[in-house]
């Protein structure tokens, strides 16, 4: 692993009371990963990542670089570089003299500053703007440039903490693709910290969900989404709906229907996402999940409708299906349906 860390803990002093900003997190890095923090705010995002920089010794736990204990090791000391929100660029330098100025500082022979700094531009797509100053440039080539000069040094980590939080829906977007591109080249291990769910799911190899200070999943990103191993990570991983209620003989008996909950029995909260939901205005065989309820509202999306339907209970369920080539609605407002799910989509 190329980073670890042992049941770090990091309380704060506020106000005379301690507050642990992160209660006990336990995680592994792979060399090379692409790996993302993801969670709301005041998880302890930027807490867990300022401890794997060095800018925050850990109240109790272990962290480990490239096999080596480093808790008591300053940030400089350490082969990581950390990419930050605001950038943090240098306004009256030029592109260029702000990707070259650590190895500037570090006295790289000039030959090899050119090199290296022509090099870093270019996986950054900056070429034949080195003499712009970061006002000139939009917010996107800014934050290419930040990442051109923490990568131009060549750290073995790159902590980047929401460094797309400033930038338009748009260009965030494309920045994402660019970044994770950036990252197979390079072939650095990025830690990534977000609190938007897409950007997570779209960039990383593997994803911990944090939620109050501590990991609820650790997993890539298909597994979260499909299998999401808290009612937290399901509400904050995508759209999906919980069911409530008490099962008995592996069914849960709810809105006048059934949902299959194979092999439980007693109080039983069970998730399915709106796209596994077959919606229809018959009753479904055998063998599947099948409520029924009244459509309250059905909104066209382009791609898909979103429907939502009340179900006798007082429920509501969340369903988006697919606009096929003919494009009729399957239902309306108003229509009383059934929908319909294979329990294998529920968990
Ligand atoms: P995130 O990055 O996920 O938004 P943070 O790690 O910044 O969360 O903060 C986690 C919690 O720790 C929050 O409740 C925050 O108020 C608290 N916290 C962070 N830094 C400090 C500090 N220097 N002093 C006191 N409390 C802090
Ligand atoms: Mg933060």
């Amino acid at each position: 692993n190329a980073i670890e860390l042992e049941d770090v803990v990091k309380e704060y002093l506020s106000h005379g009371e301690v507050v642990q900003a992160v209660k006990g997190v336990t995680l592994g890095i792979a060399e090379g990963e692409f790996f993302s923090l993801l969670g709301p705010s005041g998880c302890g995002k930027t807490t867990t990542m300022r401890m794997i920089a060095g800018f925050e010794p850990p109240s109790k736990g272990l962290v480990r670089l490239h096999g080596k204990d480093v808790t008591d090791v300053p940030p400089n000391k350490r082969d990581v570089n950390m990419v930050f929100q605001s950038y943090a660029l240098f306004p009256h330098m030029s592109v260029w003299d702000n990707v070259a100025f650590g190895l500037k500082q570090r006295k790289t022979p000039q030959e090899e500053i050119k090199r290296r700094v022509g090099e870093m531009l270019e996986i950054v797509d900056l070429t034949g703007r080195e003499k712009r100053r970061p006002r000139e440039m939009s917010g996107g080539q800014q934050q290419r440039v930040a990442l051109a000069r923490a990568l131009v040094n060549r750290p073995r980590a790159l902590l980047l903490d929401e460094p797309l939080g400033a930038l338009d829906l748009k260009l965030r977007q494309a920045m994402q693709i660019e970044l994770k591109r950036i990252q197979r080249e390079v072939g650095i291990t990025f830690v990534y910290v977000t609190h938007d769910q897409n950007e997570a799911l779209t960039m990383s190899d593997r994803i911990a969900v944090m939620n109050d200070g501590l990991v609820e999943q650790l997993a890539g990103p298909r597994e979260i989404y499909e299998r999401p191993a808290t009612a937290f990570v399901a509400g904050f991983i995508g759209t999906s709906n919980l069911l409530a209620g008490t099962a008995s003989g592996g069914e849960l008996k709810i809105g006048g229907g059934r949902v299959l909950v194979p092999g439980q029995d007693g109080d039983v909260t069970v998730t399915v996402r709106p796209e596994k939901i077959t919606i229809d205005t018959v009753e479904p065989g055998q063998g599947l999940s099948a409520v029924r309820g009244t459509v309250a509202e059905v909104v066209y999306l382009g791609t898909y409708n979103s429907y939502a339907v009340s179900l006798a209970d007082g429920a509501e369920i969340t369903v988006f299906q697919q606009n096929a080539l003919d494009a009729s609605a399957t239902a309306e407002r108003g229509d009383s349906v059934w929908l319909s799910w294979q329990a294998q989509h529920s968990y």
